[in-house]
């Protein structure tokens, strides 16, 4: 087996782009503090829409190669997030992007969206049983906000998560592996308000238009996020790895807006809900380390002093 530091951590998304905008901060603070961090991605996003005019003959209804662009500004962010493990589930181009919900792309063959789960899910597997990560990040149910290879990719995640601690399932594809923190995504309602609050009041005609709180993925009452992961030391490389993925997103300041033109807030801070394992929060009532309550072998690289 490779050896690996001693803290690991999984993250699987649907999109280029998703990783950055959702846990930016938390991939380039554990990369600084030399844990393993592995991110996997579903498909290219070759449904997407593209910002910049010049490069918009890459969109699907024309030249179609958004997804191979879409792999170097991927490669980019990592860059910026000092993230070396990335890869695509199955290898780049194995699952297609579904586009919206109700579209005809959701039925397209090889859409991430109509691939049975668990053949999806074998690839998630090797990836488990070979970097053995200790801590798995994904959305919830709705995956966020209700795109299908978001729920898809929910989806996914939990059931490898599963399969890869079951010894009897494929052998072949390692030693059985239990992952034993696992959290979803989450955004408390009361820090988009604030951010929204900070957009109007200091960037009000920045963008074309301003996004609705609920268009903001995973946002929830404050009462369900167990753990905050603070942004204020590595919120240059957030927003720099948000910014390679150009075809994307448009960045002004601490604010951001997708291909729909409507601005939002770049949130530093990120949350989340902790669905598996044991919580070892502060006194706070939070956990400030997704690695908390977990042994991790004194001076091994990667472990906390
Ligand atoms: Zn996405």
């Amino acid at each position: 087996m490779k050896d690996f530091p001693a803290r690991r951590l999984l993250l699987v998304h649907a999109h280029p782009d998703d990783e950055s905008i959702t846990n930016g901060t938390t991939m380039a603070r554990y990369a600084a503090e030399g844990a393993h961090v592995t991110l996997v991605t579903c498909t290219l996003g070759e449904e997407g829409e593209v910002i910049p005019p010049a490069l918009a003959h890459l969109v699907a209804g024309r030249d179609d190669t958004l997804g191979t662009h879409r792999i170097g500004e991927l490669a980019a962010a990592m860059r910026a997030l000092g993230v070396t493990d990335h890869r695509f589930l199955g290898g780049p181009g194995r699952y297609r992007d579904s586009g919206m919900m109700g579209t005809e792309q959701n039925h397209r063959p090889g859409a991430f969206w109509g691939t049975p789960v668990d053949e999806a899910a074998t690839h998630l597997v090797e990836v488990i049983r070979s970097v053995r990560p200790q801590v798995l990040v994904t959305y919830d149910p709705d995956g966020g906000y209700g795109h299908p290879d978001h729920i898809q990719a929910h989806r996914v995640a939990m059931r490898a998560a599963d399969l890869a601690a079951d010894p009897a399932y494929h052998p072949a594809a390692g030693a059985p592996h239990t992952i034993a923190k696992i959290y979803w995504n989450r955004v408390p309602r009361p820090v988009v308000e604030e951010g929204f609050a900070r957009l109007r009041a200091e960037a009000p005609d920045v963008f074309p238009g301003i996004a609705a709180i609920d268009d903001v993925p995973g946002v929830c009452d404050e009462s369900m996020v167990t753990a905050e992961i603070d942004g204020s030391d590595v919120a240059d490389a957030k927003a720099a790895a948000m910014r390679a993925h150009a075809t994307q997103i448009a960045l002004a300041g601490p604010f951001f807006a997708l291909s729909n033109g409507l601005g939002q807030p770049v949130l530093a801070d990120e949350f989340y809900q902790l669905v598996r394992g044991t919580a070892a929060p502060d006194d706070d009532g939070r956990e400030h380390d997704l690695f908390a309550g977990l042994a991790a072998p004194a001076g091994a690289p990667g472990a906390r002093a």
